[in-house]
């Protein structure tokens, strides 16, 4: 037995070092261990998010609006651009410098707080034995009072499309073409898929995404998912529906993917193609049968609403365990299992996640979606508002979309928001507040939001909610 600790946290993506760091912060003696090694051979700190997710995926999102801006977007404004030019290593070397800060900066917070790094591959064994397997210092046991599975999620794959790292990449091989493709395929038209078709198709590239679904990001709202679809086609995004790719067949210097849509069978050529399928959970050789631990034929690990197991003081947090694959998702769960492991009643209101598409622009969505509350037979209220009638947008150019509120026809409580349009993300963020606070729409229509801003689309939708927006005509329902 090599050290014993209060906590041992396995993994150490936002879900797995946030809870590290409230755990420290609670004064417990708490260690973290994780499986990846950096080109130092230090721990590769940050899991999916910080080194291929949330973080990279974003600067190169960044990086290429800024590009298809000074390329073609500017003359509106009266600004003349010539001689715009890619620099793909120099847009590269930027997001790694990104990644590298942030990761650096994980690696940091972990020390300056007392946590124990390990390096190595956890499997929890019975009675909270953790068993860690690395190159370098071959098998340590370790033991803690508390262990919190922290281990993540992988791309998932499907049979037709077996990813080679070349032509046909995950979610990982797209954030580091070195060339843009002049045609490339996207499998699944979901979060991953627009995003980094997004970054690709700014650049250059004829875009095709083949969905399996017939209905364009059926779990959004569906008005928002109608317009967010339509801005995506003007931006040249080739999103086929009802798309399903029954194989994939590279050929030299091209994959040519087959896929059926209805009752017939289509093939399409492209340089590249990108799988994004969704992520499935890291679970494999994470616990042992005796260990307590369970999970379903998915490899999601059973926990109660509060993350615990059914093996006592093993919890389990982030994509590993029901619920949205979203890294604030996970953090807050660590944060929630700290303080439990300290002895408070901590909880999350899962109802009330904010779930954002990094597109530009955003699509961002909390709470119910019109459909659900239909389902649901809740007697409901809608006000949407567009940013074309919203003076600040028209100042930047960003009229695009719209934002819809929906509320309890009795209560007038908030119950969802959506968004598609200019700062959706931080639009939405609002309504977190709101609904988490209990308000109505009555409170944000007497609130004072300041102009010009893309914010007065929230106080407008409001408004609309009742039928009182002052800057568009209000139709009666
Ligand atoms: P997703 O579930 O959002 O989309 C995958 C899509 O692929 C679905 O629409 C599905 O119908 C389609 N699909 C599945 N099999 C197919 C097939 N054989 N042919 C054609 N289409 C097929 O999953 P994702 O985009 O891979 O993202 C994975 C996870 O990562 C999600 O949970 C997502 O929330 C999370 N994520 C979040 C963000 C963000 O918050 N901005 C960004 C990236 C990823």
């Amino acid at each position: 037995m090599s050290d014993s600790f209060d906590v041992i946290v396995v993994g150490s993506g936002p879900a797995g070092y946030v809870c590290a760091i409230r755990c420290a912060q609670l004064g417990l003696k708490t260690a973290v261990i994780e499986r990846n090694v950096a080109s130092n051979d230090q721990p590769q700190l940050g899991g999916t998010c910080l080194n291929v997710g949330c973080i990279p995926s974003k600067a190169l999102l960044d990086s290429s609006q800024r590009y298809a801006e000074a390329a073609s977007h500017l003359s509106v404004h009266g600004i003349g651009v010539s001689g715009v030019s890619l620099d793909i290593a120099g847009m590269m070397a930027r997001k790694e410098k990104i990644v590298s800060q942030l990761t650096g900066g994980v690696s940091g917070l972990l020390k300056a707080n007392g946590i124990t790094v390990i390096n190595g591959a956890a499997t929890l064994n019975a009675g909270r034995q953790v068993e860690v397997s690395s190159a370098g210092s071959g098998n340590q046991a370790y033991r803690a009072d508390h262990v919190v599975l922290a281990a993540g999620s992988e791309p998932a794959a499907i049979p037709p499309a077996p990813v080679d790292g070349d032509r046909v990449v995950d979610s990982t091989g797209a954030l580091c073409f070195d060339a843009v493709p002049q045609r490339l395929g996207v499998i699944g038209a979901g979060v991953i898929g627009l995003e980094l078709g997004s970054v690709w198709a700014r650049l250059g590239s004829e875009v095709m995404m083949l969905e399996a679904m017939d209905q364009f990001l059926p779990n959004m709202d569906e008005q928002i998912a109608v317009e967010s679809a339509k801005i995506f086609a003007k931006q040249g995004l080739d999103i086929r529906l009802g798309a399903r790719v029954t194989n994939v067949r590279v050929s030299g210097d091209y994959v040519e993917v087959t896929y059926s849509q209805g009752d017939t069978t289509e093939k399409a050529r492209f340089d590249r193609l990108i799988v994004a399928v969704g992520r499935s959970p890291r679970t494999a050789g994470l616990f042992s049968a005796d260990s307590g631990v369970t999970a379903d034929e998915r490899g999601f690990i059973f926990v109660n609403d509060y993350c615990a197991t059914e093996a006592p003081g093993v919890w389990a947090v982030g994509d590993i365990v029901r619920g949205p694959m979203l890294a604030h998702k996970g953090s807050e769960e660590g944060v929630m299992v700290a303080e439990r492991i300290h002895g408070k009643s901590a909880q999350l209101n899962y109802e009330v996640i904010p779930s954002i598409i990094y597109t530009h622009p955003e699509v961002a969505a909390v709470g119910k979606t019109e459909q659900e509350l239909k389902a649901e037979g809740v007697n409901y209220k809608a006000g949407t508002f567009p940013f074309a009638a919203i003076g600040r947008a028209l100042a930047s150019g960003e009229t695009e979309g719209m934002v819809k509120i929906l509320s309890d026809a009795d209560s007038d409580q908030i119950l969802g928001a959506h968004v598609v349009g200019p700062s959706a993300a931080d639009l939405v963020q609002q309504i977190v507040i709101a609904i988490e606070m209990a308000a109505s729409t009555e409170d944000l229509q007497l609130m004072v939001f300041g102009h010009p801003t893309m914010s007065e689309a929230v106080h407008e939708a409001a408004l609309a909610v009742d039928g009182r927006a002052v800057h568009m005509v209000n139709r009666t329902k």
